[in-house]
């Protein structure tokens, strides 16, 4: 019955949606907590969150109940107007990360878009049209959408959809010269994500950081981060420039900011010679019950205590993974981390995880695990993740 029932599932996503993914090979009909329930009945550990997202966990009643309210109140108005849930998320976000100004959305490349815009938009008006490149890195993702297409690294996401963008250039992660080679006049913004997390949960180098903060503020460039996947509370700090000991002159938000809602928001410093009325734009973006969601996130991660948890509960994720025969190496802060496996095939030891264990983990290469469980994942959850994972490393 349940068999016929995937089946037919996937059968109608196949004839329905784009082939864009991989196949999928589970179908979830309910979540609680850190915990999702299948076609079958099935309950799974939840470690995937959504790829980062249900910083929550799920069914959380914050932002259910802020979004129902306020979208029983005022939903949409447009950006010609303003509404208050937008100005109070862009206050929050302005004391939260100490920048200035919010710009929001509807997605991480979306937030990203901003920035680059943003970083060509001023450096254009200050040196003019020579001054446009953007520095990334080897290894990056920034989104599938042309800008944040061109700054991500991996040629078989961007060859398809070629000509991208012009002005973008790669150095390879954690190498100061190789970045002080690439920054010159022509640049206007280094754009990186502290942790690198579809490349396979690399954290930077503080001192890779630091050096790219002066590099920018010597060629009058911006340092913008991308901290869609490692934002609002993920690393064990709100944001993990926090942690990295760097100020950037904007973050690109997005994930866990609403705990699953669709958002994204570029925060970024007064600079000069930045946006004008009329440059940027947005339908959906800073839509009332979506910003009340975001809102009720940002209070519960605080009343909880969430990032301190994502701080202890990952740490104590990291020792126990770190000790089991078969991992090679844990990296990663707080709750993004990665389980490198001494003998490669992570596809194969997800697939098992779920099938065997029911625990919810994603190869983030061929070779590494990605963890990315709610923020609110629990010591015990922790313990039944790691004997799991122990488990299937030792059949
Ligand atoms: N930037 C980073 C660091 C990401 O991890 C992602 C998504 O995984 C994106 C940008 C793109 O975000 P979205 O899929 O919401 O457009």
């Amino acid at each position: 019955m349940t068999d016929v029932l995937q089946a037919r599932l996937r059968e109608r996503g196949d004839r329905a949606v784009l082939p864009t993914y991989p196949p999928r090979p589970l179908a979830f009909v309910s979540g609680e907590g850190r915990r999702l329930v299948d076609e079958d009945g099935n309950v799974y550990l939840d470690l995937v969150a959504g790829l980062a997202v249900v910083s929550l966990g799920h069914g959380h009643p914050a932002p259910i109940e802020a979004l129902a309210r306020q979208a029983g109140v005022l939903g949409h108005v447009s950006n010609l107007y303003w509404s208050e849930p937008g100005i109070a998320l862009a206050e929050r976000l302005r004391e939260l990360t100490g920048l200035d100004r919010t710009f929001l959305c509807n997605s991480g490349s979306e937030a990203n878009e901003a920035a680059i815009k943003l970083a060509r938009r001023r450096a254009r008006t200050r040196s003019g049209p020579e001054k446009h490149e953007i520095v990334c890195l080897e290894g990056s993702f920034h989104g599938r959408t042309y800008g944040s297409l061109s700054a991500t690294w991996a040629r078989p996401k961007k060859e398809p959809f070629e000509p991208l963008v012009p002005g973008f250039v790669h150095v390879p992660r954690d190498d100061v010269d190789a970045l002080a080679a690439a920054c010159g006049p022509r640049t206007a913004a280094i754009l990186v994500e502290p942790v690198q997390g579809e490349g396979g949960v690399f954290p930077l180098e503080p001192a890779f950081l630091a050096a790219a903060r002066a590099l920018a503020d010597e060629h009058d460039a911006l340092l913008i981060l991308d901290e869609v996947q490692t934002g609002v509370g993920r690393c064990g700090a709100w944001f993990a420039f926090q942690r990295l000991g760097v100020r950037p002159d904007a973050v690109a938000l997005a994930k866990g900011l609403a705990s699953g809602l669709p958002i994204g928001a570029l925060v970024a410093a007064d600079v000069e010679d930045g946006f004008a009325p009329g440059d940027h734009a947005t339908t959906f973006g800073g839509s009332p019950p979506i910003a009340a969601a975001a809102l009720a996130v940002l209070d519960a991660i605080a009343g909880e205590g969430l990032v301190a948890n994502a701080e202890r509960v990952g740490r104590q994720l990291a020792d126990g993974l770190g000790r089991l025969p078969g991992v090679a190496e844990v990296r990663g802060l707080g709750l993004l981390l990665a389980a490198e496996l001494a003998e490669g095939g992570a596809p194969a030891v997800a697939e098992r995880l779920a099938r065997e264990r029911r625990v919810l983990v994603n190869a983030v290469s061929p070779t590494a695990l990605r963890l990315c469980p709610p923020l609110s994942l629990t010591a015990g959850e922790a313990e039944e993740a790691i004997a799991a994972i122990a488990a299937v490393l030792a059949a």
